[in-house]
């Protein structure tokens, strides 16, 4: 099998694809209370066109593919997408990340199309402050959402949980989730470039950790598949894992194995990078695949090292790359 190789000799065979912008939360870390301004209709890629690119991609070395957003599942038929990128190749991994909230209606449909696992975003067990961070979600449809996944065998299920304030006390709850169900949490440190608060709101998943430890012998495990960059443990007798994730107090560039494509057909190297290549209008203006790949390989050449320590402020917010 071919493969993509950046500057720095690592491995690219990751995609993520930010299938919209649109979303139906407004997460006080993501965006402000009215949104981020929409891209327009006719500037975000088809499915005919993400199929493509996807598929030249795969061609040249990606095997993993994780779609998110924005919200993807407010993309309509989603589970058509799905099922082209699993009729590629039998090999090739897809995933998503959602908020979970229209995740219990499409569950089945993506499941019998050829998702394989799911992260499924949810910052507070409490419904009153679950609703204050999404400012217009409920806790319960999320939770409907990560039931569903079981239900339909989608595996593994993680909950990715951002880093907030008032998450230290709100931990027991996260350990009980995972002695009731067999979900892995994975606890994210909130980056300040891409989000809207100022940095005073960080807390390390290290302190998270240190914190979770008065609630059992947390003991390195096994990464469940997908792991990425967490770091797993596990509590004794518990269904699921405890993962941790720490961009920001000790990055892991060096293991950066991901490329980027935003809703409007952008290649991004780096979610911190200003470097953007357009392969939309490659694809709308050429049948031949020869260019599209020269763009992917272009993006890869601008794969920097690290993304020096969050100095940058990204000119696009997390819900317009996709996280
Ligand atoms: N809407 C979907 C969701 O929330 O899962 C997918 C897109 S969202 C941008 C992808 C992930 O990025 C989510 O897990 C979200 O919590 C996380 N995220 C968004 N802004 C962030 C920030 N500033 N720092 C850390 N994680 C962030
Ligand atoms: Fe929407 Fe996800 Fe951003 Fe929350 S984190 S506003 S659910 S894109």
């Amino acid at each position: 099998m071919t493969s993509l190789v950046d500057p720095f000799s690592r491995s690219i065979d990751y995609l993520r694809l930010a299938v919209t912008d649109r979303c139906n939360l407004r997460c006080v870390y993501c965006m402000p209370p009215e949104g981020v301004p929409h891209l327009r209709h006719e500037d975000i890629l088809t499915y005919e066109e993400i199929v493509r690119f996807l598929r030249i991609s795969v061609q040249a070395g990606i095997n993993k593919i994780r779609l998110t957003g924005g919200e993807p599942l407010v993309r309509k038929d989603l589970d058509h997408l799905v099922r082209e990128i699993s009729s590629m190749r039998q090999d090739v991994d897809i995933s998503l990340t959602t908020n979970g909230i229209l995740l219990a209606q499409q569950a089945e449909k993506l499941a019998a199309a050829g998702l394989k696992r799911v992260n499924v975003s949810i910052d507070s067990l409490d419904p009153a402050t679950y609703r204050r961070i999404t400012r217009t979600g409920t806790l319960e449809q999320a939770l409907e959402g990560v039931e569903a996944a079981l239900e339909v065998g989608l595996d593994p299920v993680k909950i990715n949980v951002v880093v907030l304030e008032q998450l230290c006390d709100e931990l027991e709850g996260f350990v009980n989730l995972i002695y009731r169900l067999p979900v892995h949490v994975r606890f994210i440190e909130y980056m300040s470039p891409c989000g809207v608060f100022d940095s005073s709101y960080y807390v390390s998943a290290e302190e998270v950790k240190n914190r979770l430890a008065g609630y059992g012998d947390l003991t390195s495990a096994q990464p469940p598949v997908g792991a990425g960059p967490a770091r797993y443990f596990s509590l004794p007798g518990a269904r699921g894992m405890m993962g941790f994730i720490s961009p920001v107090s000790s990055h892991f560039c060096p293991e950066c194995n991901r490329l980027r494509l935003t809703a409007d057909g952008k290649m991004k190297p780096c979610l911190f990078s200003q470097d953007e290549d357009d392969v939309r209008e490659i694809l709308r203006n050429s049948q031949d695949d020869a260019p599209v790949l020269e763009a992917i390989r272009l993006s890869l050449s601008k794969k920097p090292r690290d993304h020096g320590g969050f100095k940058v402020q990204s000119s696009r917010k997390m819900s317009q790359i996709g996280g």
